[in-house]
């Protein structure tokens, strides 16, 4: 009741006991106002120059506020340390109520932005992310690499599977006859000698119905691998049916292809004669000469006639075209 009273009887305007001051008393409030007020005075400066050096910066209104706001405490104690001597009470009121809105305002400020601030990731979030991502971005790279690897090992498979005859891993018959097509052009434009064989084994439906498929298998294979043995890097032996071979031989001519289906036959005899585990296989031959004139079919045809005539000579022999 008494400070109701106070307040209302005018008893509590205050008289700053300006009587008071002493030497030491003024050192310490004119000295801690006057230090307070170049500190005040340097901080905004420095938070102006920070927010134009850095155009990067979120809420530079924050920091100008906040610059704001510490450029009038200073401006009040300066009027602390005036009115000492000079009693400029209603400037020094104003300047104190001039700061207690900017100091409000900035304030308020501040609690609006708070959560935006706290939500802006930190430099060790931040750090933490990229390490994240470039983990990430290492993992798709090997697993790229994987699958390129993987794509890769895939298309050489399905192209030899494509290309390749299972059983005797020569050439089928497609890769065959794209060959044959390809050294047919070729021999005509360099105007080089071109023959091909035809090969079929000799009864080889006795051998499979006598000894089983399994060892007719065998048997093709053992083939297979006397005339691979026989031919040179730049020919070509495919496997163009059931028992039924075919050699492409570039730049060779008849009497040389002749001489070489002759090894070949001789191989495979000797070889299925010396091994005990497979029954004697021969083979027959009919080799033939690209003409000018000879497509693909038309040479394998000269080539199949010439095979039968072997046949019919009783097998187990080479015929040439021209015989
Ligand atoms: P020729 O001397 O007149 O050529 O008589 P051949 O018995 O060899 O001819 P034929 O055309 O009568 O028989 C060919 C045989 O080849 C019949 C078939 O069972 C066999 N054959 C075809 N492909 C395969 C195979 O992949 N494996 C095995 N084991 N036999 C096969
Ligand atoms: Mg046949
Ligand atoms: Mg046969």
């Amino acid at each position: 009741m008494d400070f109701i009273n106070e307040l209302l009887n005018g008893d509590f305007m205050p008289h700053g006991h300006c009587l008071l001051w002493r030497t030491d008393l003024l050192i310490l409030h004119v000295g801690g106002d006057l230090l307070t007020f170049i500190a005040y005075m340097l901080i905004p400066l420095g938070l102006i120059r920070l927010v134009r050096a850095r155009d990067d910066m979120r809420f530079d209104w924050m920091f100008l506020m906040f610059a704001g706001f510490i450029f009038f405490c200073g401006a009040t104690h300066f009027l602390g340390v005036v009115n000492v001597w000079h009693g400029y009470y209603y400037i020094h009121g104003i300047i104190k109520s001039a700061t207690g809105l900017i100091s409000i305002s900035t304030a308020i400020l501040l609690w609006y932005l708070l959560p935006q601030a706290i939500s802006i990731p930190s430099k060790r979030n931040m750090q933490a992310k990229i390490a994240e991502l470039t983990q990430a971005e290492k993992q798709l790279a090997e697993s790229n690499l994987r699958l390129e690897a993987e794509v890769k090992k895939r298309t050489a498979q399905l192209e030899k599977m494509a290309t390749t005859d299972e059983l005797t891993d020569l050439i089928n018959r497609r890769e065959t006859m794209r060959v044959l097509d390809i050294e047919i052009s070729r021999a005509s434009r360099q105007h080089a000698a071109l023959c091909i064989m035809m090969l079929d084994l000799d009864y080889f439906k006795a051998i499979n119905d006598t000894f089983g498929h399994q060892i007719g298998d065998k048997a093709l294979k053992i083939a297979a691998d006397c005339c691979k043995d026989q031919l040179r890097k730049t020919d070509y032996v495919g496997r163009i049916g059931g028992e039924e071979f075919l050699i492409i031989l570039p730049d060779t001519d008849i009497d040389r292809a002749t001489e070489l289906a002759e090894r070949i036959r001789l191989s495979l005899q000797q070889y299925t004669t010396a091994n005990n585990d497979i029954p004697v296989c021969t083979v027959s031959i009919g080799v033939a000469p690209c003409r000018k004139t000879d497509t693909s079919a038309s040479l394998i045809q000269h080539a199949d006639e010439t095979l039968y005539k072997a046949k019919a000579a009783g097998r187990n022999k080479v015929c040439r075209a021209s015989d």
